[in-house]
C-alpha cells in the first residue's frame, strides 16, 4: 500500500522558531516548569489541545471575506443553520461562542439541584456546567475502556447494564439526560459504536429520558464506525452521522475541534419549546438567536468546515496519522493507551517514568522532558489535572498518569510527527536521568494551569 499522505497542499505557512535545548533549560525554569506557562514561540510543536488550533482551508479563509455581519437575519446565519440541520437533522439550531456556552445554557434549563446527569465520560467544562447548575454527573464508562492495555474497537461506548440499574435505583424522573461524548475525550478520544447510540436511545425513549450527543468530535466518531463496525463500511460518513444524530433529542459542539474553526459552537434540538427557552437565555448571555456569540465570518467558516471535516481522504489521514505515531511507539516498546483514539496520543507516563513515584507527579516529569530534549509541548493528565488531598495532606491520584499529545486538524505533517516520536524515544532511552517535581505553588481550583513546579532532584 503506499504512503497516506496529507490530502492538501500548503499555501499558506508559519514559522517555527527553534530554541537549543540550554534556552529550553531556561524557558522551563522561568516556567515554574509549567507547559501552560511556556510562550507559544518557544514552543516547536505544540500539542496541548487540538482546540481552536485546526488549519482552515482557502474555502473556509474566502467564506472569512463573504460573511455577513448583519445584526438580525444575515446570510452567514442562514448557511450555518442549513448546514447543521442537513447534518443533524435537528430543527432547531443556536450558535454559541464555544462548546461550554452550549453547555451553559443547557443544564441552566435542564440541570438543577437533584437531578442527574449521565454518561459514557462528561468533557471537564461540561461537568463543571453541569455541577455549577447544581446537578450531578455520573459516568458509565464501559469496562473495556477503563483498561489501558487492551485493544478494543469502541472503548468510548456508555456501560448500558449500569446505565439501566442507576435509572432504575435512582427513578427516571430524576435524570435530566444522558449526555454521550463522541468521540469519548477523557475517555482518550475512544469512539462509541452506533449499536451503543441505539440502544441507550432504546433505554432513554423507554423512560422517557432526553438523549444528548456531545458532537465535539462527530466525524471522527462516524469515521471508526465505518472501518470497524459491521453493516456500515459502504455508508458515506453523513449517513453515518445522520444515523447516531436521529438517536438523539439534540446536541452541543464545540466548532473549535470537528469544524476546523478557531472559535464557536452551537446547540441543536428537536424540541422546539427547550429551544425558545434557550434562546431567551443566549439573548442575556452570548447574542442575538442569528448570531448567538459569534461574528458572520466565524459562522460562514464553521458552516464550511463542517462540510469538509466529512470528507473521507480528510479521516483516512487524520485517523491514520495518529495511528502512524502508535506504531511508531509500538515499535519502541514505548507505553501509551491502546489503541489510539481520534486525535491525540496518550503516554503511560506511570510506566514510562517508573523510577517516579505518583506524589511526584510522573506524567509533569515526562511532559517538562518532552519540552526539553526537543521543545515539545504536551498536557499532562495525571494527578496534577486531577489529584486530591486527603484529610492528612497526602496526595490522592487518580488510576492514571498520561501525558496527552494531541494533533491539531491539518496543521503538522508526517516529518513533524517522526521527529515527535524521535525525541520520545530520545527522552525514553534516558529516563532515568529525570526526577520527579514538588508543587512549589497551587491554586485553589483547576491548579494544572497556573501551578509552579520545582524538581525533586535538581
Ligand atoms: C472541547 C470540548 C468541550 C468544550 O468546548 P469549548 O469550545 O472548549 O468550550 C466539550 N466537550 C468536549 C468533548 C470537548 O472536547
Amino acid at each position: 500500500m503506499n504512503t497516506i499522505i496529507e490530502p492538501f497542499r500548503i499555501k499558506s505557512v508559519e514559522p517555527i522558531y527553534f530554541t537549543t535545548r540550554e534556552e529550553r533549560f531556561h524557558i522551563l525554569r522561568q516556567a515554574h516548569y509549567n507547559p501552560f506557562l511556556i510562550k507559544a514561540q518557544d514552543v516547536i510543536i505544540d500539542l496541548l489541545t487540538d482546540s481552536g488550533t485546526s488549519a482552515m482551508s482557502s474555502e473556509q479563509w474566502a467564506g472569512m471575506m463573504r460573511g455577513d455581519e448583519s445584526y438580525a437575519g444575515s446570510d452567514s446565519f442562514f448557511r450555518f443553520e442549513e448546514t447543521v440541520k442537513r447534518i443533524t437533522g435537528l430543527p432547531f439550531i443556536i450558535p454559541t461562542h464555544q462548546g461550554r456556552a452550549s453547555e451553559k445554557i443547557l443544564f441552566t434549563i435542564m440541570g438543577g439541584k437533584g437531578k442527574y446527569v449521565l454518561s459514557n465520560t462528561l468533557f471537564d467544562t461540561t461537568r463543571a456546567n453541569v455541577e455549577f447548575s447544581g446537578a450531578e454527573g455520573v459516568d458509565f464508562r464501559c469496562a473495556e475502556g477503563r483498561d489501558p492495555e487492551l485493544d478494543a474497537p469502541f472503548k468510548g461506548n456508555m456501560d448500558t447494564a449500569a446505565l439501566h440499574s442507576f435509572i432504575r435505583e435512582k427513578g427516571a424522573a430524576a435524570i435530566s439526560l444522558v449526555m454521550l461524548t463522541i468521540t469519548n475525550n477523557s475517555g482518550g478520544g475512544q469512539p462509541v459504536s452506533m449499536a451503543n447510540v441505539r440502544e441507550i436511545s432504546t433505554i432513554c425513549k423507554q423512560q422517557g429520558i432526553p438523549l444528548f450527543i456531545d458532537a465535539c468530535r462527530f466525524a471522527e466518531n462516524a469515521y471508526f464506525i465505518k472501518l470497524r463496525e459491521a453493516g456500515y463500511e459502504s455508508k458515506n460518513i453523513p449517513e453515518i452521522a445522520k444515523e447516531f444524530f436521529s438517536y438523539a433529542d439534540g446536541c452541543t459542539m464545540s466548532a473549535k475541534k470537528d469544524a476546523f474553526a478557531n472559535i464557536g459552537g452551537f446547540i441543536a434540538l428537536r424540541d422546539e419549546p427547550l429551544a425558545e427557552k434557550c434562546r431567551n437565555l443566549l439573548i442575556i448571555t452570548e447574542g442575538f438567536p442569528t448570531y448567538g456569540g459569534l461574528a458572520g465570518r466565524d459562522l460562514e467558516a464553521i458552516a464550511i468546515g463542517l462540510q469538509e471535516v466529512m470528507d473521507e481522504d480528510y479521516l483516512k489521514y487524520r485517523i491514520r496519522s495518529i495511528q502512524y505515531m502508535g506504531n511508531q511507539l509500538d515499535a519502541l516498546g514505548i507505553p501509551y493507551i491502546k489503541p489510539t483514539g481520534g486525535h491525540a496520543v496518550y503516554l503511560d507516563a506511570k510506566r514510562f517514568m517508573d523510577h517516579i513515584p505518583v506524589d511526584e507527579y510522573p506524567g509533569q516529569a515526562l511532559c517538562t522532558a518532552l519540552y526539553l530534549e526537543g521543545g515539545i509541548r504536551g498536557v499532562e493528565i495525571g494527578s496534577v489535572m486531577f489529584g486530591k488531598y486527603a484529610t492528612d495532606g497526602s496526595l490522592v491520584s487518580p488510576p492514571m498518569e498520561l501525558v496527552r499529545l494531541a494533533i491539531p486538524r491539518r496543521v503538522y505533517t508526517q516529518s513533524h510527527i517522526d521527529y515527535v516520536t524521535e525525541v520520545i524515544a530520545g527522552v525514553y532511552n534516558k529516563r532515568r536521568d529525570f526526577s520527579g517535581y514538588r508543587i512549589a505553588h497551587e491554586p485553589p481550583f483547576l491548579r494544572h494551569f497556573t501551578a509552579r513546579f520545582e524538581p525533586v532532584s535538581p
